[in-house]
Formats: C-alpha cells, sequence, structure tokens
C-alpha cells in the first residue's frame, strides 16, 4: 500500500536536501518513489520530479501579474495549482500499484504551507487518499539552544494539532550537531529547564515554562523523533522505521477518526 509522506519545515532546515536523500536511498532499495515539488520558488531542484509545481505556474510572473511580494506569489500560486490537485491525485492513483512511497516537498516558508487553505486541502485530499505522514524537518545545529528548540517545537506542535496526522520529527544535520540533546530535552523537562535557565532570564522563565511544561510534555509524549543527516544519509533507515510506526497509527488513529467524521 502506498505512503505519502509531506516534508514541512522552516527554511533552510533541509526539507529539499532530506527529499534528495531519501529518493536516493530509495533508488537504491529499488523502491524508487514517486516525487512531487510544491514549492514554486525553488530555484534548482537537486532531484528529478515527477510532478513540479513550476511546471504549472510561474510564480515570479504571478508576482507581476497579481501585483504580489514574493510570500504572496508562493501562496497565490500554490493556491492556482490546488484547483488542479485532482489531477495530481488521478496521477498518483495511476502509480499506486507500483511505487510504495509518493514524496511531497513544500514551500521553503514554511507557514505558506502549514496556514493556508490550500496547504489543508492538499494535506486533507492526500490524507484523504492513503496512509499520509507528515514529517517536520528540524535544523538540529540551529535549534541547540534552548529558547530556540522550544519555539519550535511549539510550531511543531502547532502543525500537529492541525492536522491531526501522524507526525514525526526529523532532526536533520546531525553529521554537524547530534540530536541526543534534543532527546534528552523531551525525555526529562528538568534537564531542559536546567538548560533553558543557564541562558534566559529566571523571572521570565518561571511563569512561562510552568504553562509551557505542561503542553509540550502532552505533546512529546505522542511524538515520534529520528535523527537523520541529509547530507551523509544517518539514519535513513531508523527514518523509515518510524515512517511504518507512523503508518501503524494513521490506520489505528486517523482512518477511524475520519470515517466516524464521514
Ligand atoms: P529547505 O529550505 O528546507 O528545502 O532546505 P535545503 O534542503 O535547501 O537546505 C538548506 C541548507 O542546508 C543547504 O545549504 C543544504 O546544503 C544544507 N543541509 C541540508 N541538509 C543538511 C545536512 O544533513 N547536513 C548539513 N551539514 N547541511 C545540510
Ligand atoms: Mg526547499
Amino acid at each position: 500500500e502506498p505512503v505519502n509522506i509531506i516534508m514541512i519545515g522552516m527554511a533552510g532546515s533541509g526539507k529539499t536536501t532530506l527529499m534528495q536523500r531519501i529518493n536516493a536511498y530509495l533508488h537504491e532499495q529499488n523502491k524508487a518513489p514517486y516525487v512531487v515539488n510544491l514549492d514554486p520558488a525553488v530555484s534548482k531542484l537537486p532531484f528529478q520530479a515527477n510532478i513540479d509545481i513550476r511546471d504549472t505556474v510561474d510564480y515570479k510572473q504571478v508576482m507581476s501579474e497579481y501585483n504580489l511580494g514574493p510570500n504572496g506569489g508562493i501562496l497565490t500560486s500554490l493556491n492556482l495549482f490546488t484547483t488542479k490537485l485532482d489531477q495530481v491525485v488521478s496521477l498518483v492513483e495511476k502509480r499506486a500499484s507500483t511505487t510504495k512511497y509518493f514524496l511531497y516537498d513544500t514551500p521553503g516558508q514554511i507557514e505558506i504551507f502549514t496556514w493556508s487553505a490550500s496547504g489543508a486541502i492538499i494535506t486533507n485530499t492526500l490524507a484523504a487518499t492513503y496512509p499520509t505522514v507528515v514529517v517536520y524537518v528540524v535544523d538540529t545545529p540551529r535549534t541547540a539552544s534552548p529558547a530556540t528548540f522550544m519555539s519550535n517545537m511549539m510550531y511543531a506542535c502547532s502543525i500537529l494539532y492541525k492536522t491531526q496526522l501522524p507526525f514525526l520529527v526529523a532532526f536533520n544535520k546531525t553529521d554537524v550537531v547530534g540530536h541526543e540533546f534534543a532527546v534528552e530535552w523531551m525525555e526529562d523537562f528538568e534537564a531542559f529547564q536546567r538548560a533553558l535557565r543557564q541562558q534566559e532570564d529566571e523571572s521570565f522563565m518561571n511563569s512561562l515554562m510552568h504553562s509551557m511544561s505542561l503542553v509540550l510534555d502532552e505533546f512529546y509524549s505522542h511524538l515520534r523523533v529520528v535523527g537523520v543527516s541529509a547530507m551523509t544519509g544517518q539514519g535513513m533507515e531508523a527514518f523509515f522505521g518510524k515512517v511504518d510506526e507512523a503508518v501503524k497509527e494513521y490506520h489505528d488513529e486517523f482512518r477511524p477518526a475520519m470515517e466516524r467524521q464521514m
């Protein structure tokens, strides 16, 4: 059965590079994936996309035609593309008997996908067809300070609650900094608070921490994490192990919930 994998993450976290790495890894395993690029503004793709939003819309032209800035141009391009989503779905369905993994790269600016109607429509449409996993890509070296870690995890948390889909946090760039600190902070809130206390203003922290800890502890308990390096390929097997777990969750929890709503 096919699996949709949607890459989400802050600009520069390594979504596109990770797509390339996963693509290469699956090719080596003789499981060539089907690759979809949903970023209209990417200048150069390091992989061959089966479907490329840039073939449908020229975001620079959209910008000038509708007199928009870059973000408006990307959002409008995504909206235009979404009007043809049924064609994407039928292409995917044609390949579903021979292809296991369908990979979706999203725009560099995370909020364009996660907080737009189009992003929600694309995500929900995919999830209604096949098991769908959201991979939240984190720039591990850039999230090694407690404050950035917390804001990144809050963002991940808001996306999880919005999509309600099986979720996997991929700590990328482990060739630069290992993700062990992140696992420790997620498993042991005291350790995280100690780290934060070393950096931040105490009074601000105490009140903030109290409310955050309740939210994040609950969030972490549902979370699947893996460390990867898109650069070296480290962690690919573990990544697919977690994807399998997420697919199981899709069948056990997401799918029944969706059917109850229908
Ligand atoms: P995107 O905006 O999320 O699609 O990020 P990109 O895939 O374009 O990557 C942003 C930058 O991070 C590029 O310069 C990549 O070469 C670099 N990068 C991505 N993955 C890794 C990694 O695993 N290790 C290292 N060291 N750099 C990476
Ligand atoms: Mg990208």
